[in-house]
């Protein structure tokens, strides 16, 4: 695939003039003070890879992938360098040389592209413990609890509009029930909501193993189904599946543009900023605060709309964080293999988060939830975490309770 050739982009690398802007931004940098994983450091390392003066090495492999995937040596680099499609290519070049391990082969290339969004990722996601046995994955090693699909009475539909919706692996897998908050605000709205059966992981845990074949075949299906369904809209409520379609699709289907349904994707709050319906949803009562997940704000430029949806059902009662450019340092499968570094790039986000005051820490991307819950419990804070779906129906959950 053209637009993975690591080779194709010998002339962005070359462009990188050293000036060290990406160093003082990057927060793995910033914890490890490592040149190697700055992005400077990346591109110094790939621009001699790609000259022959230094061969395939697990330790190559190593450094290019210490990177939580937060794009903010992209957002800053005053050259434009496209770092992100830069490391997808080089660890597609070097997987071509290097095995990969077969916890991440598993995990990420056969458990996570079977049919449908797999059983298997509710497994992998439900059963850390019991996986911890054969993984060498120190996150995985928490206990993780089992969430239940919630069931709501609300059914009445009057909308022509049809709206798709896809869950992507960590809701379909390790918070079902946000997709049943979504499917109920929608019900509320009076859409229809469908999701069709073929659907599979969106495709950036197979690119991070360098399989973009894999990620390209998942994408297919993914638009081949959405397209079949005959959709009006598709929303995630996931900002890494988010900008995976949006930035990564149109790269992995370059010579298939009959499959532009990625177009249609939209996140949950873009969709929601819009719906006059909401002003409807009873208020939520605490105080809260809102992470910008990486994918969403700093990708896709996403940042208004969760904020306009929050100060509308929260009366006000919003504290914004110091926090806009950190991250929650999960990246994908730099958590799994840097859990400590992953933390401690977490806990600088836990504690602006906190000093806000509020009680509950509102985000757009289960990835971030499940990493902030894991921050949070390790630091004792005490404060709760909602995915922004749960937040829209708390004060009208809170009424029905009432009302019984
Ligand atoms: S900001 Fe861009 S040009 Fe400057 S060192 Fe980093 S990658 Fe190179
Ligand atoms: S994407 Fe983020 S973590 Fe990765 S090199 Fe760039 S700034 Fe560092």
């Amino acid at each position: 695939m053209n637009s993975f050739n690591l080779k194709k982009y010998k002339s962005e690398i070359s462009k990188c003039v050293k000036c060290g802007t990406c160093t003082s931004i990057c927060p793995v940098y910033r914890e490890t003070l490592q040149e190697s994983v700055s992005a400077r450091g990346k591109m110094s390392l790939i621009e001699a890879f790609l000259e022959g003066e230094i061969g395939a090495s697990s330790i190559l492999d190593k450094r290019l992938r210490q990177c939580v995937q937060c794009t903010k040596c992209i957002e800053e680099c005053p050259n434009g360098i496209p770092v992100d499609i830069i490391l997808f290519s080089a660890w597609r070049a070097l997987k071509e040389k290097l095995p990969t391990p077969l916890w991440k082969n598993f995990a990420f290339e056969k458990a996570l592209s079977g049919a449908g969004i797999p059983a298997a990722a509710g497994f992998l996601y439900r059963n850390f413990g019991g996986l911890s046995a054969i993984l060498p994955v120190e996150a995985l090693k928490r206990k993780v609890s089992r969430r239940k699909p919630l069931k709501f009475k609300t059914t009445k539909l009057n909308s022509g509009k049809k709206i798709g919706f896809y869950p992507g692996c960590m809701i379909d897998s390790m918070y079902p029930e946000i997709l049943s908050y979504v499917r109920e605000i929608f019900a509320r709205l009076g859409y229809e909501m469908i999701i069709p059966s073929r659907l599979v992981c969106c495709g950036l845990p197979q690119m991070s193993t360098g399989n973009v074949e894999l990620a390209r075949r998942n994408a297919l299906v993914n638009m081949n189904a959405f397209k079949d369904a005959k959709v009006d809209v598709i929303i995630t409520a996931c900002a890494t599946c988010l900008s995976t379609v949006r930035k990564k699709y149109p790269l992995l289907l370059e010579d298939t543009p009959a499959l532009k349904v990625y177009e249609k994707f939209m996140d949950l709050s873009e969709f929601l900023a819009g719906e006059k319906g909401l002003e409807n949803f009873p208020e939520a009562e605490g105080k809260f605060t809102y992470h910008d997940p990486c994918h969403l704000a700093r990708e896709l430029k996403i940042k208004e709309e969760p904020r306009e949806i929050i100060k509308k059902i929260s009366a006000g009662n919003f504290a914004e964080a110091d926090s806009s450019e950190l991250c929650c340092g999960f990246g994908g499968s730099f958590n799994f293999e840097n859990y400590s570094l992953s933390m401690n790039i977490c806990s600088h986000l836990v504690k602006a988060l906190k000093d806000t005051g509020a009680e509950t820490v509102i985000t757009s991307c289960p990835a971030c939830m499940w990493q902030i819950e894991d921050g949070i419990s390790r630091s004792n804070s005490g404060m709760n975490v909602m995915h922004l779906a749960e937040f829209v129906l708390r004060g009208a959950l809170n009424a029905d309770t009432d009302k019984r």
